[in-house]
């Protein structure tokens, strides 16, 4: 269950976004389009700009304002491939398609910095991403990625870095060895986030803030999208775009992921030498733990550090201070150093960390289960999604044969079964 809100969650992007008193109308009268999107994170905003450009009459219902949701609060960190992993994903569906689904994350990073640079988004981009290990049992796990991206992906730009050679991307002890893919970057997410959205106007949709939607009618000759105050939007295509908060939406969507909460701060500013001296080539960095901390540094030369996770709901208490903690376990230099933002934010995992992406009839459309890796594969979604919805099913019912069981006892036991199941990989993350 979630509020909506008038404002930004108070981060770091929030301080630093010069856009945010851009503020939409909320809707007032009831309205006809082809298309409804019901949320203005990437995914919903993508979407629309797609349909739009196909020529649609389309409308964004947005709960709160345009990157509220995980979209404007997230690491920032823009990395190719899904977060389940391209085995599984062959698992499901073959060889084939699976390699045209890495295809296309590689073209949604093409398209990505094609939007920023067509919009005039400026958004702190850096190029730049390095994956590490902690474990020195893990190294093997990089070396595995690099091997299978060239065999099977047909992606040979990845490159090992050993644990002599690391500190030339990374000052810390903690870690054994790391990969660099020069197709990763990180931005400044609110702003590219706000700039979509501008974008997004620019190609004609209608993007109403603070205008909640309780849930829909599916009738055969289109559907009636409920919003807050009794309101109503009818369109021919609804695209669900809630991400974590689509229990409000649609309950059988919702049953199939679970809403978990995930954390970062920022430490004051450092300056360039002793940022530089931390990342010396400014990359995006995650580790390869089971529980997995990310981080980079910022374009005013913070260090920005994400990771810890509530299954429960509820944030850690004293939030900064808890995210120093993890800092320090990297960066012990850093021990004198002041915190001053952190924030928490919503992923939408799924049991097996699979993409929940799908269609209902002509009619209905939605992706989620990002599970925490969505920069990249919401704009793979919005192109596959998209494409059904102008009559081209194929990929996206790729899919359908991914089978995403219910979380047993809905948020609260599937919260603390979750909780029970992470503990022990926490266990594995030491041991
Ligand atoms: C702290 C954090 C760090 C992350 N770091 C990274 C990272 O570094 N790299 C990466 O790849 N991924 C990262 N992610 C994941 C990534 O941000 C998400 O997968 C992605 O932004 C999801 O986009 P979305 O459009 O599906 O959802 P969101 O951006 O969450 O948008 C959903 C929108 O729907 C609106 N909404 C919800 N319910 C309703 C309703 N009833 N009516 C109307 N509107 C509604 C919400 O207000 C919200 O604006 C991170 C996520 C978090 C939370």
């Amino acid at each position: 269950m979630f509020r909506s809100s008038s404002t930004h969650t108070d981060t770091y992007y929030a301080a630093t976004s010069r856009e945010l008193q851009t503020e939409r109308p909320a809707l007032t009268e009831n309205l006809q389009a082809d298309v409804c999107v019901v949320g203005a994170g990437f995914f919903g905003l993508y979407t629309a700009l797609e349909m739009a450009q196909a020529g649609k009459r389309v409308v964004i219902l947005e709960a709160s304002r345009v990157g509220w949701g995980a979209s404007g609060r997230n690491g920032g960190q823009m990395i190719i491939g899904f977060p389940c992993g391209m085995q599984r994903l062959k698992g499901v569906m073959g060889h084939e398609r699976a390699r045209n689904l890495f295809d296309q994350s590689l073209q949604a990073v093409r398209d990505i910095r094609g939007i920023m640079s067509q919009h005039q988004i400026d958004c702190d981009l850096v190029e730049g991403h390095l994956e590490v290990a902690v474990l020195p049992r893990r190294v093997a796990d990089l070396t595995g990625w690099i091997e299978e991206c060239q065999t099977e992906w047909g992606y040979d730009k990845l490159q090992f870095v050993d644990k002599a050679t690391l500190p030339t991307y990374l000052n810390s002890e903690r870690y054994q060895a790391g990969i660099i893919d020069p197709e990763g970057c990180h931005i400044h997410p609110l702003k590219y986030v706000l700039g979509l959205g501008r974008a997004v106007e620019a190609a004609g949709v209608r993007i109403f803030e603070q205008t909640k939607v309780e849930g829909y009618d599916e009738k055969p000759d289109g559907i009636t999208v409920r919003v807050a105050g009794g309101m109503q939007v009818r369109c021919d295509q609804l695209v669900l775009a809630a991400n974590a908060y689509i229990d409000q939406v649609d309950k059988r969507l919702a049953a199939r992921t679970l809403p978990v909460g995930t954390f970062i701060g920022t430490t004051e500013v450092l300056g360039e030498s002793v940022a530089r001296s931390l990342i010396p080539k400014n990359h995006a960095v995650y580790d390869n733990q089971f529980i997995l901390e990310y981080f980079r540094t910022t374009a005013d030369h913070r260090l920005l550090f994400g990771g810890k996770c509530t299954y429960l709901g509820g944030t850690p208490v004293n939030l900064p201070q808890s995210m120093k903690a993890n800092i320090l376990r990297a960066f012990p230099q850093l021990k004198d150093v002041k915190m001053e933002h952190a924030w928490g934010g919503h992923i939408d995992i799924t049991m097996r960390r699979m993409p929940d992406w799908g269609r209902r009839n002509d009619r209905v459309f939605w992706a989620q289960g990002f599970c925490g890796h969505g920069v990249v594969p919401t704009r793979v979604a919005a192109t596959l999604v998209s494409e059904a919805m102008l009559g081209r099913p194929e990929r996206l019912d790729w899919f359908g044969g991914i089978v995403n069981p219910p979380f047993p006892g809905g948020e609260r036991l599937g919260g603390l079964m979750q909780a029970v199941g992470m503990g022990w990989y926490r266990v594995r993350d030491f041991v």
